[in-house]
């Protein structure tokens, strides 16, 4: 019978392939890491207002990113952009080209499934070493929770260097891809056995133990986990980089998604 087959083989191979998906945590959830980071270029009203303005187009059912950009503590531009860009024009570009300013450049991100926000992309990155007006960067999600970039000095790393780290930056984005596809490769083969459990218990005929009864329900709650992790395996891979390999770019890095 189908259903003692995956009951004896199930949870073995739960258990194996469970440990890959763990998550390294290293920084606390929902934290404000603000007082860390504003003392130099604006006040904690004018952050919250440019963090509004972003956070708001990334809410409802047509997320749209945008940006808001302080010079001298004042909201110098905001700007809607599309559902995976948003570009600043040129008349305000030149501020952020001049090495003298002291700019704080803040952009939101619509959320995967829901819940889950991309850390920065290499795109995100490259924007602000090119910028060397831009000492600050954001990336906000649609609670105001966000990742921070903030530049060590005002030197570009070396070309050689950025190439590198771009590589890799999206070579283990793509092995989060992967990894993802595993997981939802392994979801649906629950769902299949979840299905065919529930047809074979509406069955009548069939008694099942008090052992396969629990076991179904443990499949059921592991699908849910399973899907959850699945979003989180790629979102968690952009902010592990950064985590990681930050400093060897010139750049701080934070963060306080509460998915984190
Ligand atoms: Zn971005």
């Amino acid at each position: 019978m189908i259903i003692d087959k995956l009951i004896a083989c199930s949870p073995v191979k739960l258990n194996s392939i469970a440990p890959k998906f763990q998550m390294s945590v290293p920084i606390k959830s929902g934290k404000d890491i603000f007082e860390k980071s504003c003392d130099v270029i604006f006040s904690k009203e004018t952050f919250e207002k440019a963090k509004n303005i972003v956070a708001k187009t990334v809410r409802g059912n047509d997320p749209k990113e945008s940006v808001a950009i302080i010079m001298n503590n004042k909201i110098i531009y905001q700007g809607l952009g599309g559902e995976t860009s948003v570009n600043v024009p040129k008349e305000i570009q030149k501020f952020l080209y001049d090495p003298k300013n002291k700019i704080a450049i803040l952009h939101s991100h619509p959320a995967i499934q829901k819940h889950f926000t991309q850390s920065f992309s290499f795109k995100d990155y490259y924007s602000l070493i090119t910028s060397q007006g831009v000492k600050k960067m954001y990336v906000v999600n649609s609670n105001g929770e966000y990742a921070l970039f903030e530049k060590i000095n005002n030197q570009r790393p070396e070309n050689k260097t950025i190439s590198k780290y771009k590589k890799l930056y999206y070579d283990s984005m793509q092995e989060a891809v992967d990894l993802a596809n595993e997981y939802l490769k392994f979801m649906e083969k629950i769902h299949a056995e979840l299905k065919a459990g529930s047809e074979k218990l509406n069955n009548s005929d069939i008694k099942y133990s008090k052992e396969q009864l629990e076991y179904f329900t443990k499949l059921g709650e592991k699908y849910h986990e399973l899907s959850d992790l699945r979003a989180k395996v790629v979102v968690k891979a952009s902010h592990d980089f950064w985590d990681k390999h930050a400093k060897d770019l010139n750049v701080k890095y934070r963060a306080n998604f509460s998915y984190l």
